[in-house]
Parts: structure tokens; sequence; C-alpha cells
């Protein structure tokens, strides 16, 4: 009895619990770039090398940061396939400054979550009258998620305000439909300075796993929290050299496995 018992916890319930995410021919796993904060390196030196092999990238746009000479670059961005997310207007984090101009506290302790959804809100507007697209995806600015100490995240998706957010900081994956969580997306995060040896351990892990694996980025060879041009691209040669990765878009690879939910 025993023995069957371990059998049964060891065999028959990791494969319960682990159902694999089944990808479309030819594809065993799945890799979403994601850039943050709308620098503009991106356009030089993310855009043309994601072009290059088709691959798909997603733009996490912050309001306070879009000029008018902006929009139309981001348009072409978006008109080319890749995907701009909603970062929020102000980029609200635990350690954010009042704003200098008007004095008013843009720290995410200052808020209530009312006004951070209406917040996020506004700025899906913006994104809308650039993209055209009626749904868009988060990433929750440094990653956190609580707005005067209560979540935000949860009603932003329970009220489909977005589809999927995006976390930071973690090398976990989605390796299973169970996984996903459209309020709690993990994130590997390239730290400034990073190595394309440093990053491809990780889609080798979610390759290993058949999973889906979302990786994080900021300025490419300029901006802040920079990655080399070259680190970047090397990445980028590494998923061309496996065309068993399918490289799409955050709302796309994350509605894909959502339906397997
Ligand atoms: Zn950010």
């Amino acid at each position: 009895m025993k023995r069957l018992f371990a059998y049964i916890l060891f065999y028959c319930l990791p494969l319960l619990a682990l159902a694999q995410i089944q990808w479309p021919a030819g594809k065993k796993a799945a890799i979403m770039l994601t850039y943050d904060d709308g620098c503009h390196t991106q356009w030089d030196h993310v855009v043309p090398a994601l072009n290059e092999h088709n691959f798909k990238g997603t733009f996490f746009l912050m309001g306070c940061y879009l000029t008018e000479q902006d929009i139309p670059q981001w348009r072409k961005v978006s008109e080319q396939g890749h995907e701009l997310g909603n970062h929020t207007i102000y980029h609200a984090c635990n350690d954010a400054k009042a704003d200098t101009l008007s004095g008013h506290c843009r720290a995410l302790n200052c808020y209530t979550v009312e006004e951070m959804l209406n917040e996020i809100k506004i700025m899906n507007g913006f994104l809308s009258a650039i993209d055209g697209k009626a749904q868009h995806s988060f990433a929750y600015p440094c990653g956190q998620h609580k707005a005067g100490g209560q979540d935000y995240g949860v009603p932003m998706i329970e009220q489909g305000i977005c589809s999927f957010a995006r976390m930071s900081d973690t090398e976990d994956l989605i390796a299973s439909p169970s996984d996903l969580n459209p309020a709690n997306i993990p994130a590997f995060t390239a730290f400034p300075g990073y190595k394309a040896s440093q990053i491809i351990p990780f889609i080798d892990k979610v390759l290993e796993a058949g999973g889906a694996g979302v990786i994080l980025f900021h300025g490419i060879g300029g901006d802040w929290v920079t990655v080399d041009t070259e680190e970047h691209q090397l990445m980028i040669d590494y998923l061309a050299a496996h065309s068993e990765i399918w490289v799409g878009t955050f709302s796309d690879v994350l509605s894909y496995i959502q339906q397997q939910k």
C-alpha cells in the first residue's frame, strides 16, 4: 500500500499537475522579449534586429516619457507587428520621489488602487490612439504591484483593464497552462551590463521545459539599465539558430497558452 501511494505521488501527480503546453507545429517553447520605459535606443538597436528574423517583441511605454515626436516612431513599431504595452503614465514605484513640478507624490504608497487603475486606463487610451488596438498588456513599474499597500494587479485583470501583467526579477517560467496567472507573469531581468552568456542559460531552461519565458530589457546600447548592443545581438543570433523557439509578443504567446487552460 505504501509502495502504491509512493508510486502515485511520484509518477502520477506531477503528470496531472504539469500538463505540457501544446505548441504550434515545429515549435517546442516560446520566448517573449520585452523592452521597458520607451527607451529610444530600442528603435535603433532592437526593432531592426527583431525584424531581421521576423521576431515580434513587446515594448512597454510610460506616458510621462512619451513626446509628440515619439508617437510616429512607436506607431511604426506597432505596424511592423510588435506589441505596445502599458507601463503606466508616471511609473510609480515604492521609492519614487514627489513630482518636482506639481509637488504631487508619485510614490506607490501615495496612490489608492482606484487612482492607479484610473491612470492605467488613461494610458490605455494613449496606446489605443497610437496603435488602434482595444486591449493592452501591462508591466508593473519596478515589478511592484501594491498601491497604498493594496494589490492593484488582480482588480486590473478582473476588471478587464489589461489582459496580462508582467512582474520582474525572477527566473521562473511558465511550464504548463496551469502555471499561467494573468496578474503575475514572471520575467527574467537583464540587468545593466548583462552578457548574452548570462541570458542564454534562461533560454535553455525554457526550451528544456518546453515552456514559455519572458526576458525584460531596458536600454540597448544606451539609455538606462543598459545591455550592450553586441550582447543583445548575440542573444538574438542564438534564438535565430533555434527555430524550434517561438519568439512572439507577450500577448500573443500568453493568449495562446490561456486557450489551453
Ligand atoms: Zn520601468
